[in-house]
């Protein structure tokens, strides 16, 4: 499946000219689910890939930069007629919120589920699970979250399966699925399962070592920097993060890539990378509406694209990440470069 994470909104606390209030839309196959809904974040997504019809919010904490787009969003679904359901998560609390929100958005003509997570409980989707992971700021209740995608077959051996006499082609796909072919078993011509990808989204937190453990050698893990290391005093105060303990926590956990996100208005995002980088050189500093996608390693990696560098891909008539969708078989899985060479 394709996976990606577009930055919706990657300014903290207030809105700037440059940076909206906390949003992030994954693209997980077929799935959009938004990470937080700052005020503004209707409007962000109609600027610029449009106002998705997504099918789960997850709320990290209730602290109002976080979900106070919510409910002018479930209100302009209504008045477009949404009938697709939409489910809430959050942590302990998001029923209250929800039903004093209640006054704003009114009645919906589809259904909405409002799902209040235990720390550590996870959401079991199609190919992928989410994973609520407990994180340090301040509020009782802070979540980060990890998509964990589901383990992969191993390789197939192609040139064992034919010596034992399968042929190239549909059979091979057989044995990829975990059927015996022609005696064959698939454990016999196939390597171990290989680990899914994982994305873990911070949420505002101070340097936290279960987000640490959850995002051990993630693809892609996306971290707060609300400051620099010059306001380290001010960062502890507010159980957020500086931009070099994001990084050192990334370099600990073996992250392959690291997004800095929750940017104060006082910074520019490079001082922020620059300070991240020097611990850690995988960072990067993405701006409102960026993309980063995440194909399995083996195929690059997670990478940073600008929104400005996309839209001139799409102008261009280059592929896009919608249409790339169809590489992946009917499973769902990226075909095997092995078998299809
Ligand atoms: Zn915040
Ligand atoms: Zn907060």
């Amino acid at each position: 499946m394709d996976v990606s994470l577009f930055f919706a909104g990657t300014g903290g606390s207030v809105p700037s000219a440059r940076r909206g209030l906390p949003a992030i839309l994954a693209r997980l196959g077929g799935d959009r689910i938004l990470f937080d809904c700052g005020e503004g974040t209707q409007r962000q997504l109609t600027r610029s890939i449009g106002l998705l019809d997504m099918e789960c919010v997850f709320i990290t904490h209730f602290h109002a930069d976080h979900w106070l787009g919510l409910p002018g969003m479930l209100k302009s679904f209504a008045l477009r007629d949404r009938d697709q359901p939409l489910t809430v998560y959050g942590p302990r609390g998001l029923n209250q919120l929800m039903a004093e929100m209640r006054i704003v958005y009114g009645r919906l003509p589809y259904e909405l589920s409002i799902v209040e997570l235990e720390p550590a409980e996870t959401v079991k989707r199609g190919g992928y699970l989410i994973a609520a992971v407990p994180v340090s700021h301040r509020t009782q209740s802070a979540f980060g979250y990890a998509i964990v995608e589901d383990t992969r077959p191993g390789h197939l051996d192609p040139q064992l399966a034919e010596q034992l006499g399968v042929k190239p082609g549909p059979d091979f796909g057989r044995l990829q699925r975990g059927e015996t072919v022609n005696g064959v078993l698939p454990e016999q011509v196939m390597g171990p399962e290989r680990e899914g990808r994982k994305i873990v989204i911070s949420g505002d937190t101070e340097p936290c070592e279960a987000l640490k453990i959850a995002a051990h050698q993630a693809d892609l893990l996306v971290h707060e920097a609300t400051f620099t290391e010059e306001e380290a005093a001010r960062a502890k105060e507010t159980a957020h993060s500086t931009a070099r303990q994001a990084a050192t926590l990334a370099r600990d956990a073996e992250v392959r890539l690291l997004a800095l996100t929750h940017i104060s208005t006082r910074y520019a995002g490079g001082q922020l990378r620059d300070e991240a980088r020097a611990v850690f050189a995988a960072t990067e500093a993405p701006r409102d509406f960026d993309t980063i996608e995440v194909p399995f390693p083996e195929r690059g990696g997670a990478k940073l694209e600008r929104w400005s560098e996309r839209q001139a891909r799409e102008r261009s008539g280059g592929q896009t990440s919608e249409e790339s969708a169809t590489e992946t078989d009917a499973d769902g899985r990226q075909p095997d470069p092995l078998v299809h060479s």
